[in-house]
C-alpha cells in the first residue's frame, strides 16, 4: 500500500490552484504562502494524509494566522456585565461619538474660544458634577487607577483607615490592601471582618491619618451578625477631624433600579449627598459606558487629583472620553438612559418580554436540537448586585451525540463566536444578553456547528 502522505502537492502547485490563488486578493502573499506551507506540513504529519479540500484548509489556516485576536462575540450567557466578554456594550450615542472623534481631529486638549491649548480633564467634568451632585469631577483610565490617584493625592506617606470587612479582592488581582500600599499610603485596619463601628474609626484617628476609605463589597454579601456605620456617620466623623472620606462604590450606579428588583447597590449621588470627599466608580459596570474611572467630589480634592503627576499616567484616551461623555449625557433624561444604555435596557427587560424573545430565539434554532423554553435566571455580573436574582426564560438545546460541551465548543469557535452556558446536560441560551437582531446569526451558527459535526449528527 502506498502512503498517501508521499503524494503531497508542492507549495507552488497549490498556490496556482484557482481557489487558493483567489485568497491572494484578500491577504498578503507571505501570509497565504505560510498558510499553504502549514497545510502541507500538517498533511505530512497526519496519518489520514491530505485534506479533502486543500483550499478549505488553507483558508482556515489563513484565518488563524491573520484573524484578529480581539473580536466581537455573541453573549448568550445572560451575564450582563460579563468581565471576560468586555463588560458593558456601548450605547449608540457612545459609538457614534467615538467613531466621530476617532476618525479625525478633536478638541481633546484645545480651547476653541481662545484658540489655545485646553485641558483633557475638562471633558466629562461638568456632566459628572451635574449627574452626581458633586462640586467637581474627573475621568481617568479605570476605577482602580482612580482609587490609587485619590489615595496618593490625599494620604501619601500617611495612614488610611479601612474596615477589616472591606479589605477585599475585586478580581483580576485587584486587592484593596495591595492597591493601597502601592498608592504610597499606609494601611490602618479598623474593626473586625463582620463588625466595624464608628468608634473603631474614631479611636484609630490620629495626626498620622490621611484619609478614611470605604469600599463597597461589590462581589459578595455579608449576612448575619454584621455592622457597618451609616455613610452619614462616617462623613460626620471625617468632617469633624478634617480628614477626607474616600468612598469607592465600584459600579457607578446613577439611577434607582429598585423598581426592577435591583436594590441595595449604592448609588453615586447618594454617596456624594452623604458627604464623601470623593466617590470613585467604574465607567463600564452599571454606568454602562467605556472602561474608565470616575471621580466625583469636593473641589480641592478633585483639583489635587487633577494636578497629581499620577493623573498623567492614568489619563483616559480620547475614545474613552468621547464614549463616556456621550453615555453620561444620556442620563440627563433617566427614561432615555434606561432604553438607550444597553446594560440598563438588559437589566430592566420584563419577564414577559424575555419569554416572548425566548420563543422567537427558539424558533430560529434548528429543529434537530429540540429547542425548548424553560424558566431560568440571569446574572448582573461584573461584581454588582451579587445576590440579585433576575428571572428569565432560557432556550435549552439538546446536542444529542455531540454533547452539550461539544456543541458549546463549536459555537465558541464559530464566526461570530457564540458564548453559551451549559447546564443540566443542555446548551442554554439566555435572550437577556442577545440583541433580537442576532437570532438569525445564532440559528446559522447552530446549523454550522451541526454541519461540522458531520457523521456525529444528532439522531
Ligand atoms: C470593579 C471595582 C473596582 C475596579 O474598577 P475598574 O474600573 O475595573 O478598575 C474598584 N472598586 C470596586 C468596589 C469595584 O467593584
Amino acid at each position: 500500500m502506498t502512503d498517501p502522505r508521499r503524494a503531497l502537492p508542492s507549495v507552488d502547485h497549490l498556490l496556482r490552484e484557482p481557489a487558493i490563488a483567489a485568497l491572494l486578493d484578500g491577504a498578503p502573499r507571505d501570509a497565504v504562502v505560510a498558510a499553504v506551507r502549514d497545510t502541507v506540513d500538517a498533511a505530512r504529519r497526519r496519518r489520514a494524509g491530505p485534506p479533502e479540500d486543500w483550499a478549505d484548509e488553507v483558508r482556515e489556516r489563513l484565518t488563524l494566522r491573520t484573524g484578529r485576536s480581539l473580536r466581537p462575540v455573541l453573549n448568550a450567557t445572560g451575564v450582563v456585565l460579563h468581565t471576560n466578554l468586555g463588560r458593558a456594550p456601548l450605547a449608540r450615542a457612545a459609538l457614534d461619538a467615538l467613531a466621530a472623534v476617532g476618525a479625525g481631529y478633536s478638541t481633546l486638549e484645545f480651547d476653541l474660544h481662545a484658540g489655545v491649548r485646553g485641558s483633557r480633564a475638562d471633558h466629562c467634568r461638568a456632566l459628572l458634577s451635574e449627574l452626581t451632585g458633586a462640586e467637581d469631577g474627573l475621568a481617568v483610565n479605570n476605577a482602580a487607577g482612580g482609587l490609587v490617584l485619590a489615595l496618593n493625592t490625599s494620604a501619601v506617606g500617611r495612614e488610611v483607615l479601612i474596615s477589616r470587612g472591606e479589605l477585599i479582592e475585586i478580581g483580576g488581582s485587584f486587592r484593596i490592601p495591595e492597591i493601597l500600599e502601592k498608592s504610597g499610603a499606609r494601611l490602618r485596619e479598623v474593626g473586625t471582618t463582620n463588625r466595624t463601628h464608628l468608634s473603631d474609626y474614631r479611636s484609630a484617628l490620629s495626626g498620622e491619618t490621611g484619609a478614611i476609605l470605604t469600599v463597597h463589597r461589590s462581589n459578595f454579601e455579608q449576612r448575619g451578625f454584621v455592622a457597618t456605620p451609616a455613610p452619614a456617620e462616617i462623613a460626620e466623623l471625617a468632617a469633624g477631624t478634617g480628614v477626607p472620606w474616600l468612598c469607592d462604590v465600584g459600579s457607578g450606579l446613577l439611577i434607582d433600579l429598585a423598581p426592577w428588583g435591583l436594590g441595595g447597590e449604592p448609588r453615586v449621588p447618594d454617596a456624594v449627598a452623604a458627604g464623601a470627599a470623593v466617590v470613585i466608580f467604574s465607567g463600564d459596570k452599571l454606568l454602562g459606558g467605556p472602561q474608565a474611572g470616575c471621580l466625583a467630589g469636593r473641589r480641592e480634592l478633585v483639583a489635587g487629583c487633577r494636578a497629581n503627576p499620577l493623573a498623567r499616567a492614568l489619563r483616559a484616551d480620547k475614545l474613552t472620553l468621547a464614549a463616556l461623555e456621550a453615555t453620561l449625557a444620556l442620563y440627563r433624561d433617566p427614561a432615555l438612559a434606561l432604553t438607550e444604555i444597553p446594560v440598563l435596557a438588559m437589566l430592566t427587560r420584563t419577564p414577559a418580554e424575555l419569554a416572548a424573545q425566548a420563543g422567537r430565539l427558539a424558533a430560529a434554532c434548528p429543529a434537530e436540537l429540540h429547542p425548548a423554553v424553560r424558566p431560568g435566571e440571569s446574572a448582573v455580573g461584573g461584581g454588582s448586585f451579587p445576590g440579585a436574582v433576575l428571572p428569565t426564560t432560557l432556550v435549552a438545546l439538546d446536542a444529542g451525540g455531540l454533547g452539550p460541551d461539544g456543541l458549546a465548543l463549536r459555537l465558541r469557535l464559530g464566526n461570530p463566536p457564540v458564548v453559551a452556558r451549559v447546564g443540566d446536560g443542555r446548551v442554554l441560551l439566555d435572550p437577556r444578553t442577545l440583541p433580537p437582531s442576532a437570532y438569525g446569526e445564532i440559528g446559522a451558527a447552530l446549523r454550522h456547528a451541526l454541519d461540522l459535526a458531520g457523521g456525529q449528527r444528532v439522531p
